[in-house]
C-alpha cells in the first residue's frame, strides 16, 4: 500500500497524494502559475515529505 506523501510550499499551498509523480506535476503547475518559477522534477521531489 502506497504511503501518503505531501509537499508544502512556503506560501502555504499543500498537495497530498500517494503518487510522487502527481505531487511533482501539481507542484510544478503551482510554482509556475502562482510564483512564476519553473522548478525541476528533482527540486520538487526534494520537497516531498511523508504526510503526518
Ligand atoms: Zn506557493
Amino acid at each position: 500500500m502506497a504511503e501518503l506523501k505531501s509537499l508544502r510550499c512556503p506560501c502555504g499551498f499543500e498537495v497530498r497524494s500517494t503518487s510522487e509523480d502527481e505531487i511533482v506535476r501539481m507542484a510544478q503547475l503551482h510554482a509556475r502559475d502562482i510564483h512564476g518559477q519553473d522548478i525541476t522534477v528533482d527540486q520538487a521531489k526534494a520537497l516531498i515529505q511523508l504526510a503526518a
